[in-house]
């Protein structure tokens, strides 16, 4: 059978091209139906990709780092006068309600902003007179090719924590985004070309398996950024450090809020809400459990959950009254149903059940309602694993404490948040909770562009975290240079002593 459907190619040398003899299916959630066809790219693509990024490296390196940053600034402008299209096919391919693909929109923008800083960021450390008439300085160099791989829940923000501060500081770069929701990563790379970057610094490579560990094996990529699921990002880890590259894997969560007996419960009710079904709980910091401390803590937030759920619209992303889209695909969709059945058999007390949810005239869609449980337990398999669908679960503890040491215990660690109105229990918990997140009556607190983003234990595998100033050390090699200039015809004699200042 022919196909009539668009097709996304890959963005090489700043042309789209073909490569790959395999494709894979883009559906839109909402419909089920197929849209567009996205190459998959094989080795030899890849590698196209990696020579060109190679070739466009010496010039782009040498390129006055202010000129790079002006591009940054016009691709922000382009980015904002676009902002309809890309949320457009944001929320076509992902689901996401528009107003949540423009929010995540806003948010890459700001990494495209800072990244416009980059003069100032790579300006170095010097110091005069170490020795006498001798300087030492630090600069920060670029390393070359650099790549990213992205998940598909962010498929216009992921990507611009990455590419952005890489080639701002130098680098060109390799990316290889979601092959579930392709066209707006590809859209932000096409305006980067008209922003200015030059043909082979950014280029775009669809693909599976095959793609990535191309990227994770080819001895002329220095680096690479992976966010996604928590064994993809072991892998990535792992397989890179093994072939002598720099890499930060972001992984999985299961984000806890902890909720005290003297919070604000309306509005720990609201933000919760958001949390755990904003963009249909598919986000990296959402909530899916609450831990209330007492009993009628529990009891007070589960009734007003109950209330604001009944509220809720579930529906297109495209429609501006729904407020919580379809599941990505239809596998993820009964992936999430199945992990509301086996809660249900677990023993978990299922209050709200949306697993049968109907959206008029959206039959085939993949959408799933919210899901409320209760008497939510360590050791359920709903508690100790990611979801990653509209499923809030509450755990019931007595004391802080005991909500702390579950958290502390929990494999995950990326995001976490206490409701409280007691400054000397919130400054206890930030101090010490096993996270690296943390919000402070803040249900997502996703770190602005000038900090950085990342998790703990198995949130992370590596050191330096994703954008923000660690974007910086992560893409750039120190380089430190001690320099003297003897004064003409002064003879020295030979010193064997290590050199020391005396
Ligand atoms: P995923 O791990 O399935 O895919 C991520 C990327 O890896 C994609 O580009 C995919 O093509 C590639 N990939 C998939 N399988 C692979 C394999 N076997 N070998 C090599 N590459 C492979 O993740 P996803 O479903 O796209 O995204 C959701 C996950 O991402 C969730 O676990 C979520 O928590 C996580 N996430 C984490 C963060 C964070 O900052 N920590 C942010 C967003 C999403």
């Amino acid at each position: 059978m022919t196909t009539t459907l668009p097709t996304i190619q890959h963005l090489i040398n700043g042309q789209l091209v073909s490569g790959g003899s395999r494709s894979a299916d883009v559906f839109n959630p909402a419909t089920g139906q197929v849209e567009k066809q996205v190459l998959l790219a094989d080795k030899l693509t890849v590698e196209r990709a990696i020579i060109s990024a190679q070739a466009a490296f010496p010039a782009w390196r040498n390129t006055p780092p202010l000129k790079r940053a002006r591009v940054m600034s016009k691709l922000k402008e382009l980015l904002e006068q676009h902002a309809d299209e890309l949320c457009a096919l944001i929320t076509a391919e992902h689901g996401k309600v528009l107003s949540d693909a423009l929010g995540e929109l806003q948010r890459g923008i700001e990494n495209v902003e800072y990244a416009s800083y980059a003069p100032e960021l790579l300006k170095g450390e010097h110091s005069k007179n170490v020795g006498p008439a001798i300087d030492s300085w630090s600069e920060f160099q670029a390393l070359g090719v650099t790549a990213g791989i992205t998940p598909f829940n962010f498929p216009a923000m992921v990507p611009l924590w990455m590419w952005p501060m890489a080639v701002a500081c130098g680098n060109t770069f390799v990316l290889k985004p979601s092959e579930r929701d392709p066209s707006s990563t590809l859209r932000v790379a096409e305006l980067a070309l008209q922003a200015g970057l030059p043909p082979g610094v950014l280029n775009v490579v669809h693909g599976d398996k095959e793609a990535v560990d191309t990227l994770l094996q080819d001895p002329r990529v220095k680096a690479v950024s992976f966010v996604g699921s928590t064994p993809i990002a072991e892998y990535i880890y792992a397989e890179g450090c093994k072939h002598g590259k720099r890499v930060q894997a972001l992984g999985g969560a299961k984000n806890h809020a902890v909720l005290m007996p003297d919070a604000d419960i309306g509005n720990a009710v609201n933000a919760l809400m958001g949390a755990a079904f904003g963009s249909c709980g598919e986000r990296c910091m959402a909530i899916p459990l609450v831990v209330a401390v007492g009993d009628d803590t529990a009891e007070a937030v589960i009734a007003g959950l109950k209330t604001e759920i009944a509220k809720m619209k579930v529906g297109p992303g495209t429609d501006a009254s729904s407020d919580m889209g379809p599941l990505v695909t239809k596998a993820h969709f009964e992936k999430v149903k199945t992990y509301v059945d086996q809660g249900v058999k677990e023993g978990a007390t299922l209050l709200v059940d949306g697993r049968g949810v109907q959206v008029a005239g959206h039959a085939a869609g993949y959408f799933m309602g919210p899901c409320l449980f209760d008497h939510v337990k360590p050791g359920m398999t709903i508690y100790q694993e990611e979801i990653f669908g509209p499923v809030l679960g509450v755990v019931r503890v007595k004391t802080l404490q005991e909500a702390m040491d579950l958290i502390d215990a929990h494999e995950y660690g990326n995001g976490t948040c206490i409701f409280t109105r007691d400054g000397e229990a919130a400054r206890y918990f930030t101090d010490n909770i096993q996270v690296g997140m943390v919000g402070v009556n803040v249900p997502l607190p996703v770190p602005v562009a000038y900090h950085s983003f990342g998790g703990w234990k198995r949130s992370l595998f590596g050191d330096l975290h994703a954008y923000g100033p660690d974007a910086v050390r992560f893409y750039t090699k120190r380089k430190t240079i001690t320099q003297r200039w003897p004064s003409a015809g002064v003879r020295e004699g030979t010193v064997f002593s290590f050199p020391s200042s005396r």
